[in-house]
C-alpha cells in the first residue's frame, strides 16, 4: 500500500473491519523491558474507526492451534491509517510472548473488531462537562493513553488527572509521552507512583501504593470527578474499595478488566438462576466438554458460559456480548439459540463454532473442550 499527500487530501478510505480482517506489522517499538508497542496497518486501503479505550481480538495460530487474544487500542482514531496495541509480556502467558518474540515489520495477522464499551461514549467528542480522572496500573494504561491522546489530537481541553501505578519506575509504559502530553495539554495532568525505586537514579516521584489518602491529596476534587480505572484486578479491587470509602458516587466508575474472571462476573454471572414459579419446572439441559471430560448443567433460559461458570468451570471470555471472540468454541452435537453481535463470521457459525456467552441451549450440547 502506498499514501502521498495527494490521497491524504482526499476523502477518507472506507472503514477497515468485516471480511478484510488482516494486518500488516509496520513498526515494533520497546516501551519498557517487558511492554512493546506494535503498530499495524490495513492490506488495503482502508481507515481504523473506533472509539478511543475500544480493543481488538487478534486470532493468531499458534503451534497448529487457533488461539484468541484481545489486545487494547492504545493509538487514537484521530490518526486512522495505523493503529497500535502496547503488549506486555505474561510471564507464562502464550500470545503475549509469541507477540514479543516473532511479531516483526512485514508480518501479518488476523484481527476482528473494534469492540468494548469502555470508551468515549458515541457520537460527537466534546470536552466533558465533569472533571475526567484516569486511574492506571501497568499495562492497563493502554486505554487511557488512547483517550489522552485523542484528546491531544483534536486539540479539546479536558480536564483529566491522571494517575498511573507502577513496580518501579523503569516499569512507566509510555513515561516520555505522558510527560510531553502534560507539557502540551493546559488541564491535563499525570502523576506516578510507584511500588519500588528500581535502579532509576534520582526518582523523585511518589513511592508506595495508591492510598485513599494519596488519592485524596493528589486530586482534591475526586467526590466530582468521573473515574476511568483499568490495571491488574487486585489494583481495581483496591480503587473500588477507596472511592466507596470516601463516599464516591459510582455511578460515574467506569473500569476495564484485562483478566477473565471479574468481580462482577463471579457475582453476578455465576448465580444460580432464578427459581421458577412453582408448578412450572426450567427445562435444563446436559453440557459435555468431551476434551476435558466434563458435565454440568444449563437452564434453556441462561448462556452457557454463565452455567459452566457456575459449575466452576474455567472458561476464557471477554466481552460477554458475543462481539470478541474469546469465549469461541466449536459445537459437536446439539443446537443452541445465538445471540451474537458479529464475534464469528458467517461461515464459521456454519462450520459449528458458537459462542458461549450468548448462546441459549435448546438441546444437550456436546462442545469440542
Ligand atoms: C478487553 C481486553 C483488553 C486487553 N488489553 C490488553 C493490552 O492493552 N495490553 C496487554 O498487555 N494485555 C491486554 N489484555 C490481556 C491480553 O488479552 C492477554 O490476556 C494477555 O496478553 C495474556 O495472554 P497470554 O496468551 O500471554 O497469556 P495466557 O497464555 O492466557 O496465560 C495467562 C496466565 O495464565 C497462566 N496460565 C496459562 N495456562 C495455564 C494453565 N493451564 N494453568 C495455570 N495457569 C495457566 C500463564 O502462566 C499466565 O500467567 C487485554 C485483555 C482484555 C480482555
Amino acid at each position: 500500500m502506498t499514501a502521498s499527500y495527494q490521497d491524504l487530501a482526499e476523502a477518507p478510505a472506507p472503514a477497515w473491519g468485516g471480511d478484510d480482517e488482516w494486518l500488516e506489522c509496520v513498526r515494533v517499538r520497546d516501551e519498557t523491558h517487558d511492554v512493546r508497542s506494535f503498530v499495524l496497518r490495513p492490506l488495503q486501503a482502508r481507515s481504523f474507526r473506533y472509539r478511543p479505550g475500544q480493543f481488538i481480538t487478534l486470532r493468531l495460530e499458534i503451534d497448529g492451534e487457533p488461539v484468541f487474544r484481545c489486545y487494547t487500542l492504545s493509538s487514537s482514531p484521530t490518526r486512522p491509517d495505523t493503529l497500535s496495541i502496547t503488549v506486555k509480556r505474561v510471564p507464562g502467558g502464550r500470545v503475549s510472548n509469541w507477540l514479543h518474540e516473532h511479531l516483526r515489520p512485514g508480518m501479518r495477522l488476523s484481527a476482528t473488531g473494534p469492540a468494548g464499551a469502555f470508551c468515549f461514549p458515541p457520537g460527537p467528542v466534546q470536552v466533558p462537562a465533569r472533571g475526567q480522572l484516569y486511574l492506571s496500573g501497568g499495562s492497563g494504561i493502554t486505554p487511557l493513553m488512547s483517550m489522552s491522546r485523542a484528546w491531544a489530537d483534536l486539540g479539546l481541553d479536558a480536564d483529566v488527572q491522571f494517575i498511573h501505578a507502577a513496580r518501579t519506575p523503569q516499569d512507566i509504559v509510555f513515561d516520555d509521552e505522558l510527560k510531553l502530553l502534560a507539557r502540551s495539554l493546559p488541564r491535563w495532568r499525570a502523576t506516578m507512583v510507584c511500588e519500588d525505586r528500581g535502579t532509576t537514579p534520582g526518582y523523585s516521584g511518589l513511592l508506595g501504593r495508591l492510598t485513599l489518602p494519596l488519592l485524596r491529596s493528589q486530586v482534591p476534587d475526586l467526590l466530582e470527578r468521573e473515574v476511568w480505572c483499568c490495571g491488574p484486578a487486585p489494583f481495581m479491587a483496591a480503587v473500588r474499595a477507596m472511592l466507596v470509602e470516601a463516599g464516591f458516587d459510582m455511578a460515574r466508575y467506569h473500569e476495564e478488566s484485562f483478566t477473565f474472571e471479574t468481580p462482577a462476573d463471579t457475582a453476578g454471572l455465576a448465580a444460580a438462576p432464578a427459581p421458577s414459579p412453582a408448578g412450572t419446572e426450567a427445562k435444563t439441559f446436559a453440557i459435555t466438554l468431551k476434551t476435558r471430560g466434563e458435565r454440568f448443567e444449563c437452564g434453556a433460559d441462561e448462556t452457557v458460559l454463565k452455567a459452566a461458570q457456575r459449575a466452576g468451570v474455567r472458561w476464557p471470555f471477554s466481552c460477554s456480548s458475543g462481539v470478541c471472540g474469546t469465549c469461541r468454541t466449536r459445537k459437536l452435537g446439539g443446537e443452541v439459540e445465538m445471540n451474537q453481535g458479529g464475534g464469528l463470521r458467517p461461515r464459521e457459525v456454519a462450520q459449528g463454532w458458537m459462542l458461549p456467552c450468548c448462546s441459549k441451549p435448546l438441546s444437550d450440547l456436546e462442545l469440542d473442550r
